[in-house]
């Protein structure tokens, strides 16, 4: 294998797409290694996310989509790009691995956006790296597409996300469990920057270095913050901060991200590294999908806990940092990871009290969050069609929650005081419904759509693959064209695992 720096041609031949400034690429080698990608067969363009393009400043005047299709394959380098592999570490389900890195990723380069924010663009499933190990540096066309359509459909949600921005087959196959059609996806984040990099220094005792990634990871996501009497400590704040959101978007709407090891925890607050992440069907609070989770660790209701664990490891990875005396730094760092579950819950709760149509917080409003929970659990409610049904409820369409929900007591006692609860509230009951149609979705990418959506995709028919992506773009509105995404699965649907795909 070669991965000298340079295997493709660089110089004036090169399409000028993006206006690069490699801001990572300047830093010392040990927290990369320089590697391209790895031309592919028969590269063709899937999909293109135009609007991201633009939002990225591309220049599209010759962009065709055979041009697109090379450079988001790897096939072609850009002008402008440096590729390069990133090194991190990880706590794989709690075991800590000291070198990992992107063993199918490369980091082509990063762009200021229109808005003047720096964005990476990377492409995954590109070829082997330094971190490959056994690994062929190549992705499946399943994990593609459901990266594709998940990470935009938690974008439209409103849930902090990497994005998708180019999908293209790769004209060869790959072997997992069987033989599957190769894809490459490029991905944009604010920063691929992860705990597990943190980790990595920290692994190596290597301080002058984590110093750097520190100073280096607030430019990118908190440059403000230099200016606090401490730094770093405020850093670690804002990251367990940013984490709490995050989780706490996830439990609001259903999401289980399925593998939070420390390497695909974001210090952005992005969500990363969609794996076997999926959305429940029926309400299940120990409900996990991944094939690989044996232990039921990444579980949808463990992951808080499991963000706090993460969060944990962050702070130890930069306990140099926080305080000279290491004793003082223990505590700062305890206190900080300590205000988590504090945070979450706040964050969890303005969020369920949004998806009930109330604005004003009383004392009693997480009892009543939790008490309908612990009854779609009993009924085992799809999550997603249970809060659709609340919010016609309130539009004065009683009967989609009666279909949802039935008429036991419990029940009947909690509409009864959800709706006192309402009544207390200043808004009519059109204006709380408007709201609550604004934050529960109509239409989710569901598990078993998805996976009919790959399936046929593996035919080279994108067909659903398109409509479905272009549904979970508008989860809210009501368009009729689309109220078959709506259905929950049938019982021979529904999927009960998910593969990474690795
Ligand atoms: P992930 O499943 O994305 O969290 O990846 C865990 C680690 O395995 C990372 O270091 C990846 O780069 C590496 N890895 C996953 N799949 C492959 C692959 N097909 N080839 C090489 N490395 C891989
Ligand atoms: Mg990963």
């Amino acid at each position: 294998m070669d991965l000298s720096p340079s295997k493709q041609p660089r110089g004036e031949d090169q399409p000028r797409l993006f206006s690069f400034d490699n801001s990572y690429a300047r830093l010392p080698e040990p927290f990369y290694k320089r590697c391209d990608p790895t031309p592919v067969q028969a590269p063709k363009l899937i999909e293109f996310n135009g609007p991201l393009a633009d939002q990225l400043g591309l220049n599209r005047e010759d962009g065709s989509d055979e041009l697109l299709a090379r450079v988001f394959s790897g096939n072609q380098l850009m002008a402008g790009s440096e590729p390069i592999a990133t090194a991190y570490s990880g706590h794989q389900f709690g075991t800590f691995n000291p070198t990992l890195g992107d063993g199918r990723a490369i980091l082509l380069g990063e762009v200021i956006d229109l808005d003047n924010h720096r964005r990476d663009i990377q492409l995954k499933g590109s070829g082997r790296t330094p971190y490959s190990r056994g690994g062929d540096g190549r992705a499946p066309i399943g994990p593609v597409l459901r990266e594709y359509i998940l990470s935009e459909a938690m974008h439209a949600l409103g849930v902090p996300t990497t994005r998708a921005l180019a999908a293209v087959a790769s004209g060869e196959r790959v072997i997992r469990d069987f033989p599957e059609p190769g894809a490459v996806l490029t991905r944009v984040a604010k920063a691929h920057i992860r705990v597990g990099t943190f980790q990595y220094f920290a692994a190596r005792g290597d301080q002058g270095n984590l110093h750097r990634l520190a100073d280096y990871a607030i430019s990118r996501t908190d440059p403000l913050l230099m200016a606090e009497e401490e730094p770093y400590l405020a850093f670690l704040k804002k990251v367990i901060d940013r984490q709490a959101g995050l989780i706490a978007k996830w439990m609001n709407l259903g999401f289980i991200h399925g593998v939070i090891n420390t390497d695909n925890m974001a210090i952005s607050g992005e969500t990363l590294d969609y794996g076997p992440c999926a959305f429940l069907d029926f309400y299940q609070p120990d409900k996990a999908f991944s094939a690989v989770d044996v232990g039921s660790r990444y579980a949808f209701g463990n992951q808080p806990m499991i963000g706090q664990w993460n969060l944990a490891r962050f702070a130890e990875a930069i306990l140099p940092l926080l305080d000279e005396d290491q004793d003082a730094a223990v505590d700062k760092a305890t206190q900080a990871v300590r205000g988590f579950l504090p945070l979450y819950e706040d964050y969890w709760l303005a969020g369920m009290r949004a998806k009930l149509g109330l604005s004003l917080a009383e004392p009693d409003d997480k009892d009543l969050a939790e008490r309908l929970l612990a009854i779609m659990a009993d009924n085992r409610s799809d999550f997603t069609s249970a809060f659709r049904a609340l919010a016609n409820h309130q539009a004065g369409k009683t009967a989609a929650a009666q279909a949802e929900f039935g008429t036991s007591d419990a029940v009947a006692a909690w509409f009864s005081d959800w709706q006192e609860r309402l009544d207390r509230e200043s808004e009519p009951a059109q204006d709380q419904a408007a709201r609550m149609f604004a934050v529960n979705p109509r239409v989710i990418p569901r598990n078993h759509r998805v996976e009919k959506a790959i399936r046929e995709a593996r035919d080279d028919d994108y067909t659903e693959f398109h409509r479905l992506l272009a549904a979970v773009r508008e989860p809210y509105g009501e368009q009729p064209d689309t109220r078959e995404y709506e259905t929950p699965p049938s019982e021979q649907e529904e999927v009960l695992r998910t593969f990474c795909g690795t």
